[in-house]
């Protein structure tokens, strides 16, 4: 098997959501092909690919033929089983690893991972009974968390705990799953590190960036995060050394809460590129997608020099309660980058894009990018 995927080769992509399109997007420009296989079609990453496979993630039939048609295999979402990446292993390079997707994929495992090498956390307890949850509770103290190990992002299937008789009926609404329990962070700030590490050990990272969420899902993110410089580097500093841990190949991101007496807490780890890392898109001289294809592709990493500050804001399908938004006005602001993925059904919560702006402060993008989500309806 190649180390090393030069341009002209293909990138298999596992998922198709728009991370894989902003990827594929990435690849093209540079002359890659891109294949991706998920259960849906017309997909938002499908649209701007070579090829769009239609299968179910445990097919590992149509995992390994999809594996032959490439050159080396990546994912876009961490919930593809780690048998199809073993399976896609088998015949191509599959990177990041399974071994990294396997821990990072499941919460009580990735909290157990990183709590083990001594990793500053939130926090925790794990559950597996109604029994455990209520010595979890008493363990981690109220008000509490809970969230679902597996398959859970933007706050799905989480749900706080104020009162322990709450207890019976979170264990009901999270339907009787292997859970964790959070004691709830009164943070300052949540910041993330988006890094990237290449397949010799190259290290590169676009600083700390700052993450405000509504309803548990990424409103606003600013690059640079407004955070003492000390703690910034600190959050370099642990994302480098998960990576490490990790033996990871590819971009990741950790995110943090930074609490009142400025301890960084590690949140969680997304083994890929992230929502926060989306204004590098319009704001670096490379993206986290072109840093993905690199490190995927075994290439050098790219230069993360940022060129201005910049903000970004997600647009969630409530934004279309009544009608199509007015694209026109928010385009007539000239600083503003409009991305849309490509998704036909704008269901309240969904993420169908995300506006970015630069300004000469991060609180002027801010205000730009928000100014420019307002007149969209
Ligand atoms: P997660 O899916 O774990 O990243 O959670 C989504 C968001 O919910 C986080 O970014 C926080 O805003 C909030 N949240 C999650 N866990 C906690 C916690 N233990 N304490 C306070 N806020 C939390």
């Amino acid at each position: 098997m190649n180390r090393i995927v030069l341009p002209g080769a293909t990138i298999g992509v596992l998922g198709s959501g728009q991370l894989g399109r902003m990827l594929a997007l990435e690849a093209r420009r540079m002359g890659y092909r891109v294949h991706t296989l998920s259960p849906g079609v017309d997909t938002p990453t499908g649209q701007v690919a070579d090829l769009e496979v239609s299968a179910e993630y445990d097919d590992l039939a149509a995992i390994r033929a999809f594996a032959r048609g490439v050159d080396v295999m990546t994912f876009e979402f961490e919930n593809v089983s780690t048998d199809a990446a073993d399976a896609a292993a088998e015949l191509v390079p599959v990177r990041p690893s399974s071994s990294a997707l396997h821990i990072t994929q499941q919460r009580a495992r990735e909290k157990g991972f990183l709590a083990d090498r001594g990793y500053p956390v939130t926090p925790f307890a794990k559950a597996q009974s109604l029994d455990e949850l209520a010595i979890g509770l008493g363990l981690v103290g109220l008000p509490a968390i809970v969230k679902t190990a597996a398959f859970g992002y933007d706050g799905k299937g989480q749900h706080r705990i104020d009162r322990i008789e709450d207890g019976d009926r979170v264990w009901g609404l999270i339907g009787h799953q292997e859970a964790i329990i959070e004691s709830v962070v009164a943070f300052t700030h949540e910041i993330s590190v988006v890094a990237a590490r290449g397949l010799d050990g190259e290290f590169a990272h676009y600083g700390a960036i700052e993450n405000i969420h509504r309803h548990h899902i990424l409103d606003l993110s600013v690059s640079p995060a407004r955070v003492p410089q000390g703690i910034a580097d600190e959050a370099v500093h642990l994302a480098h050394r998960v990576m490490d841990d990790l033996g990871y190949v590819g971009v990741l991101c950790v995110e943090f809460f930074v609490t009142r007496d400025s301890r960084l807490l590690i949140n969680e780890i997304a083994p890929r590129p992230h929502n926060s890392g989306h204004l590098t898109i319009d704001a670096c001289v490379t993206s986290q997608f072109e840093q993905q294809v690199r490190a995927v592709c075994g290439l050098s990493l790219g230069n993360t020099t940022q060129v201005k500050p910049a903000a970004m804001v997600n647009l969630l399908g409530d934004l279309w309660l009544n009608g199509e938004p007015d694209w026109a006005a928010a385009l007539a602001m000239p600083d503003v980058k409009l991305h849309l993925y490509g998704k036909s059904d704008p269901r309240v919560g969904r993420k169908m894009g995300h506006l970015t702006a630069l300004g000469e402060s991060v609180d002027e993008a801010a205000a730009t990018a928000l100014a420019a989500r307002d007149v969209l309806c």
